[in-house]
């Protein structure tokens, strides 16, 4: 499934971070995932499918070392620019996914696109340009039926530039500070480096693997603890998510979440892409949504006393406060129980309207749940 927001890691506990790898596979990438290995990390490669065709066998040793091959395109294009001109977008990232099958046994579950380009830019005034919610790219690939087990697009959250590191000529263990740095600076998540070049000048210059030699043992220092792409809970939830819908209350406008109000469920979304919710199926007929902020959605804590308890888009994993299940009510509505034998229900607080988990079917308990 492709998302038309990215997947981010910056729900990560402060002080994790998750390193992943672009571009390659390079001259170095085979020592380096050895190293990773060797450092009890599993990182993430984002291989380009015309680099793995050159270099087989370190995409196969990443793997026997436990790092999770993504897809990153075969030939590394701005995906925007080509979806809008007709071009081979689905052909791409298939192309890669067989090359990676073929060498390890087992296809990317993971995409990301090349210079995270996604949606298309509109004029926001004179001289600002804003992204735009949607992108065309996650309807082309989602349309083409072709790539149902790939999850994307994971962005990144940390960025220190190594390329432009290997361009000026810094040191490695200069530019390892630049990142340690950086990673202090923004607290968590994805750190974004290349263990090659799309540009074949920059490929004989690229520092990474040294520069990593310095990084991990600098970030242990300064405390940091390493999780994999596949424990990062917005890369995760994303991943169990079979179908997208638009969630409503009987009478109101999708809800989405407000990131202001403590990631509350509200009604009223700011724009059609920040009110997709995804189906996650559980055992029986159970379900959990994640949210449009990437988490799930979760009842909070009550005791039998409580009319009301408290329901959030922060849930990092699907347990049972997170367990849903539909009943049909006729005329495509539904009640949504919640553990508990709650409902979820739409009430007028203090702070507003919101979603809450109430103890009996309320007034506005009755949902629709539109395939978005
Ligand atoms: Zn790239």
């Amino acid at each position: 499934m492709f998302f038309h927001e990215d997947i981010k890691g910056d729900r990560l506990p402060i002080g994790t971070v998750c390193l992943t790898y672009d571009d390659g596979p390079g001259p170095h990438t085979q020592v380096l995932g050895r190293f990773l290995r060797e450092q009890g990390i599993r990182a993430t490669f984002f291989v380009l499918g015309r680099h793995v065709e050159a270099c087989r066998e370190s995409v196969a040793a990443l793997h026997a070392c436990g790092h999770l091959v993504g897809n990153h395109t075969y030939s590394h294009p701005g995906l925007v620019a080509l979806t809008e001109s007709g071009g081979d977008v689905v052909g791409e990232l298939v192309r890669t996914n067989v090359l990676v099958h073929q060498v390890t046994g087992a296809s990317p579950r993971y995409f990301r696109a090349p210079y995270g380009n996604w949606r298309q830019v509109e004029e926001a005034g004179p001289g600002i340009t804003r992204d735009r919610g949607e992108s065309i790219v996650a309807d082309r690939l989602n349309a083409s039926g072709r790539l149902s087990a790939v999850v994307g697009p994971v962005n990144w959250d940390i960025v220190a530039e190594d390329w432009e590191c290997w361009r000026l000529g810094v040191p490695p263990d200069e530019a390892a500070h630049r990142h340690a740095d950086e990673a202090e600076r923004v607290g968590r998540g994805l750190i974004l480096m290349h263990d090659s070049s799309e540009d074949p000048d920059m490929r004989p210059r690229n520092q990474t693997y040294p520069m990593t030699r310095y990084l991990v043992p600098e970030l242990k220092r300064r405390g940091f603890r390493f999780v994999g792409l596949d424990e990062v809970p917005q890369a995760f939830s994303a991943a169990g998510v079979r179908s997208m819908v638009y969630l409503a209350a009987e009478g109101e406008p999708s809800l989405t979440v407000g990131v202001e109000a403590g990631d509350a469920i509200i009604p009223g979304p700011a724009d059609a892409a920040a009110a997709r919710f995804g189906i996650v199926p559980l055992d029986g007929d159970d379900f959990a949504l994640r949210a449009p902020n990437g988490l799930f959605l979760t009842v909070g804590d009550y005791n039998d006393l409580d009319l009301q308890s408290k329901v959030a888009a922060d849930g990092t994993a699907a347990g049972p406060r997170q367990r849903l299940r539909l009943e049909f009510l006729g005329r495509g509505r539904h009640a949504i129980r919640t553990h508990g034998d709650r409902y979820l229900a739409l009430v007028d607080t203090e702070a507003g309207r919101r979603l809450a988990a109430t103890a009996r079917r309320a007034g506005r308990s009755c949902f629709t749940l539109a395939p978005a």
